[in-house]
């Protein structure tokens, strides 16, 4: 194996690379496009000393500085069926406009002013934008479609590949939640997972099997419905492995969730108002949740005409999938937690899992919510409408609970759903699908995603169940309004400086650049 160094030119600049001789060529041409600022479309092309068209890959010839090779950039002819509008055009906008804002940006600082040509050109181009935009199915960025068909260009991302857990990671989890089955958990720390307090961040994922067990054992579950610790093991496992590699929707929040429910558990002394068939129903139904979630929601799943949506009828599709997913685990038999229950006793619990799953589908938000707020006004235990309305209550206060926790907990959490939100809005983007508002990367913001869904959805439905239970007031109530004052200061402070940053463009512009240097405003 040799390290060669190669010289070359590129849009003026002078470049050089270093590479190996065993190196992949897709890496090398990756670099290459890296160095000439390219878009995934363009292609390069490299010539020698002799004006000569060179191949790009390992077996380049190492040249000296004074002999470089020449790198041009060619923008992207696809041709096919497939081809959009835009590279049907000759060219990758997305390039196009990034090399605008650069030449934008360098005229401005060289200049201080902006030529008027400049500024035409990027109202052409922001104009042909839009166009391209506005014509359905056909957004600029769905250029990218045609990358998986055909070319030997990869796609971003494989969807269904990098979802899953490898098996190797699952193992060693495993073995480390097996290993440290036959410790006892402290007193301190079963008391600490009694808390909405309780920082997840704090614990890894085969710690979390152990508090799950945990939650089994001190609820009673374990001897009250003769669950064998090795079933429960490999069900918890089990459970753990159909949880996906996704930013928000993974192990993590499904233990989050179950913790929320344990600690409301506790909190309002559900096993004085509930039997212990409710609340194992709750608190498992807490940890099936969101089984095997795609990290795309049920608007995508219908949109995109997935083999979910095609399934449920487009009803619910991911909280079918989530429940159905749960059954088909607990139909093993090693799995089986509910082996030992009498047929009736699994009746219900199955019923109730599925009332409860379904329940947490958002779209059902103000129905469940209002027919709450009815039974709350005369609200009576032994109407099986009234329980069942509280329980879906109660997993749906735990599965948006975040922002009960503490802010180092909860922002985290925030920045994993927006992290999902943005990789569905990317894919609707490329696919030319619909894309939320409050998806995009381009519209959202931490303080924008939080202060109307506090205000408008998570105030109202803990106050609601805060009416039933005053105690929870200072657990899930006062923390979510501080939450609300934190995003509206962000928000406040985010307004100021664009503000800020507003008048000082104005001040460039107007006055020139006589008191500006290397691009910064000097005041
Ligand atoms: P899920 O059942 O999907 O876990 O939760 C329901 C949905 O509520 C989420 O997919 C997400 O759209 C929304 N949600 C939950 N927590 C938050 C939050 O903290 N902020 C915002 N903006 N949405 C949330
Ligand atoms: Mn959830």
């Amino acid at each position: 194996m040799t390290t060669k160094v190669v010289y070359f030119v590129v849009d003026g600049r002078d470049e050089q690379t270093e590479f190996c001789s065993d190196d992949d060529t897709d890496d090398l041409k990756e670099t290459f496009r890296a160095a000439a600022e390219a878009g995934p479309h363009d292609i390069l092309k490299l010539y020698n000393k002799k004006g000569n068209l060179i191949n790009i890959s390992p077996r380049l010839s190492e040249n000296a500085p004074d002999s470089r090779y020449k790198l041009e950039v060619v923008a992207a002819q696809c041709t096919g069926e497939h081809s959009t509008m835009a590279s049907r055009l000759g060219f990758d906008l997305s390039v196009f406009d990034e090399r605008l804002c650069a030449l934008e940006k360098k005229v401005f600082v060289d200049n201080g002013d902006m030529p008027e040509t400049v500024v035409e050109m990027k109202a052409k181009v922001e104009e042909l934008k839009q166009k391209l935009e506005g014509v359905e199915h056909l957004s600029w960025l769905g250029l990218f479609k045609d990358i998986s068909s055909g070319t030997s260009l990869k796609p971003f991302w494989d969807k269904q590949k990098s979802l899953k857990k490898s098996e190797q990671h699952s193992k060693r989890v495993f073995q480390k939640f097996m290993s440290m089955s036959k410790v006892q958990v402290t007193d301190e720390v079963r008391e600490y997972l009694h808390k909405p307090t309780f920082d997840n961040w704090q614990w890894d994922e085969s710690e979390m099997l152990i508090l799950l067990r945990q939650m089994f054992i001190d609820l009673g579950f374990v001897t009250r419905f003769n669950i064998e610790l090795p079933v429960l093991h490999n069900w918890l496992y089990e459970v753990f492995t159909n949880y996906n590699l996704v930013p928000f929707h993974n192990f993590k929040h499904c233990f989050m969730v179950a913790q929320m429910m344990y600690g409301l558990t506790w909190l309002i002394d559900l096993p004085s108002i509930l039997d212990d068939i409710d609340i194992l129903t709750l608190i498992t139904s807490a940890i099936c949740h969101d089984l095997d979630h795609p990290g795309y929601n049920n608007a995508y799943q219908i949109n995109a005409r997935t083999e979910l949506a095609l399934r449920y009828n487009d009803i619910s599709p991911l909280e079918n999938h989530h429940c159905s997913v749960a059954f088909e685990i607990l139909e093993k038999q090693h799995c089986n937690i509910f082996r030992n229950l009498k047929r009736d006793e699994f009746r219900r619990v199955r019923e109730g899992m599925i009332r409860c799953i379904l329940a947490t589908d958002m779209a059902k938000h103000n129905e469940i919510l209002g027919n709450f707020k009815t039974a709350v006004q005369h609200f009576d235990l032994n109407n099986k409408d009234h329980k069942s309305v509280l329980m879906m209550i109660l997993i749906k206060v735990a599965d948006i609970s975040n922002e009960c926790r503490p802010m180092e907990v909860a922002e985290p959490w925030l920045e994993c759903l927006l992290q999902e939100f943005f990789n569905q809005s990317d894919l609707e983007k490329l696919e030319g699908l619909p894309v939320a508002p409050f998806m995009d990367r381009d519209k959202v913001t931490k303080p924008s995603s939080q202060i109307g869904f506090i205000k408008f959805v998570l105030l109202p439905l803990f106050e609601a169940l805060g009416i039933l239970f005053p105690k929870l007031e200072p657990h899930i109530i006062t923390p979510v309004r501080k939450a609300l004052d934190y995003y509206t200061d962000m928000q406040n402070a985010l307004e100021e400086e664009k503000h800020k940053k507003e008048s000082s463009n104005s001040v460039g512009k107007h006055n020139g650049i006589s008191n500006q240097v290397n691009g910064k405003i000097q005041t």
